[in-house]
Formats: structure tokens, sequence, C-alpha cells
């Protein structure tokens, strides 16, 4: 059987999160996200929350030896035998490059990295009226991708929060962040024939098109 194996790349904002959840959906296999992931750490207050809190607020990238430990573990739950899609893993180099060595030691290797490519202005404008829910992890816009009631989950009705990191301030962090930590990884992906790009500008529907086209072409 050859797994699916996929990462969904691309800048803070680029719909990650909201394709990861459809694109699971249609190929099914589990959308695995380091962010929610890390969040549910730091809401359980163990120690590893404690010590990724801080880099999150600020906009930071926690530090590898955190994340990797923590997705590869993920990554190896019976619900991934099949493959997976990992949203916002690897941001680093060093990432990549343990992600290799854990799926080498299966006897996988990677189908794809789909990459949404976003400009920051529209990045700014996409994180600045995200709106979360705290319960599963749903995203809405309040322009773009509004609740059918205001402020509550379609999913299941929790009150929808705005998170701490997408303020202004923090925002900007993160998109210098990407620039110069994740950016690296279209080349590295490129130079190992796995690079997907897909424009992520349009309906969600659209962008959901091209990258089930990009996985599909992959397999
Ligand atoms: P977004 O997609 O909006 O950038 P995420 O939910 O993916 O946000 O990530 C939120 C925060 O969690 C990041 O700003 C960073 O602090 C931390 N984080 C998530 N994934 C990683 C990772 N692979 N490496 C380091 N830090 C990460
Ligand atoms: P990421 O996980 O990459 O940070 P999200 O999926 O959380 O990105 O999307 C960021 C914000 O942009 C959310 O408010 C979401 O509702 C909105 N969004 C996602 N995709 C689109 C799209 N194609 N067009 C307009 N807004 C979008």
């Amino acid at each position: 059987m050859t797994e699916l194996d996929l990462l969904l790349m691309g800048p803070p904002g680029a719909g990650k999160g909201t394709q990861g959840r459809l694109l699971g959906e249609a190929l099914g296999v589990p959308w695995v996200s380091s962010g929610d992931l890390l969040r549910h750490a730091v809401e359980d207050g163990s120690a590893l929350g404690e010590e990724a809190r801080g880099f999150m607020s600020r906009g930071d990238l926690v530090p590898d030896r955190v994340i990797v430990g923590l997705m590869s573990r993920r990554l190896q739950e019976p619900d991934a035998r099949g493959g997976f899609i990992a949203d916002g893993y690897p941001r680093t180099v060093p990432q990549a490059d343990a992600l290799a060595a854990a799926l080498d030691a299966l006897g996988r290797r990677l189908t794809a990295a789909l990459a949404i490519l976003l400009p920051d202005d529209e990045v700014v404008d996409r994180l600045s009226g995200r709106r979360t829910c705290p319960r599963c992890g749903r995203v809405y816009h309040v322009e773009h991708e509004p609740p059918v009631r205001a402020e509550h989950c379609d999913a299941d009705g929790a009150c929808l929060i705005q998170r701490e990191d997408d303020s202004a301030e923090t925002i900007r962090r993160r998109v210098a962040v990407y620039h110069k930590d994740s950016e690296p990884l279209i080349a590295y992906y490129g130079e190992r024939g796995l690079l997907r790009e897909v424009d992520g500008i349009g309906p969600p529907e659209v962008v959901a098109e091209r990258l089930h086209a990009a996985a599909a072409s992959s397999a």
C-alpha cells in the first residue's frame, strides 16, 4: 500500500487549516495541525505547553525539538497509517530533515508538499478577521467566511474566539518569521521534486479543487 503523506505549507493565514479539513475529509486521511496540537498542549497545562506558550504568543516558532517530538508521535498514531495531511509542519529546514528521517524509519516517503501561495497584504486581511472555534478548531472569517449564527461555530455551536496571536503586531512578527525560517522550505521541497504550488486567492472551494488536483497528480 502507498500512503498519502502530504504537507500543507504556506504563510500564516494562507488557508492551511480551512483546506486541511476539507482535503482530509475528501482523501480519508487525518488532518494534523501542529498549531492545534500546540494550543491543546498549552490548554492542558503540560510541561511542553508551558514551554511553547511564550513563543506562540509572541509569534515566534517554538523550538524544533519541542514540535518534532510532538508531531513525530502524532503521525505514527494508528489513524495515520494510510497517510496524513500535516498542516504547519515542518516550518524549518531542521524540522523537514527530522520528518524525512522519521518517515524513512517507517519505510515511507512524502507524497508531495503542497504550498498555498498568498501575498502578505492578503495574509494580514485574513488573519485580522479570523475567528476560531476553541472546541473543534474550525476557522471562520468575519467577512469572507462568516458562521451561520454570528460568533458561533456551525459544527458544534461553541462561542468563537479571536486568537491571541491574531493581533496586528503579532501578525507582522509571524509574517516576518515565515519569510525568514519557513519560506526556505519552498526551495527545499522544490529541489527534491516534491513541491506543488497552488494559488491561494479565490473562494475556498476553488482553492480546494486546485489542491485536490495537485494531490491527485502526485499520488
Ligand atoms: P498559522 O497557520 O495561523 O500561522 P498555526 O496555528 O499553524 O498558525 O501556528 C500557531 C503558532 O504555533 C505559530 O505561530 C508557532 O508559534 C507555533 N507553531 C506551529 N507549528 C509550528 C512548527 N512547525 N514549528 C514551530 N512552531 C510552530
Ligand atoms: P492558516 O491555517 O493557513 O493560518 P486559515 O485556514 O486559518 O489559514 O485561514 C485564515 C483566515 O482566512 C480564516 O479567517 C479563514 O476563514 C479565511 N480564509 C481561508 N481561506 C480563504 C479563502 N479562500 N478566501 C477568503 N478567506 C479565506
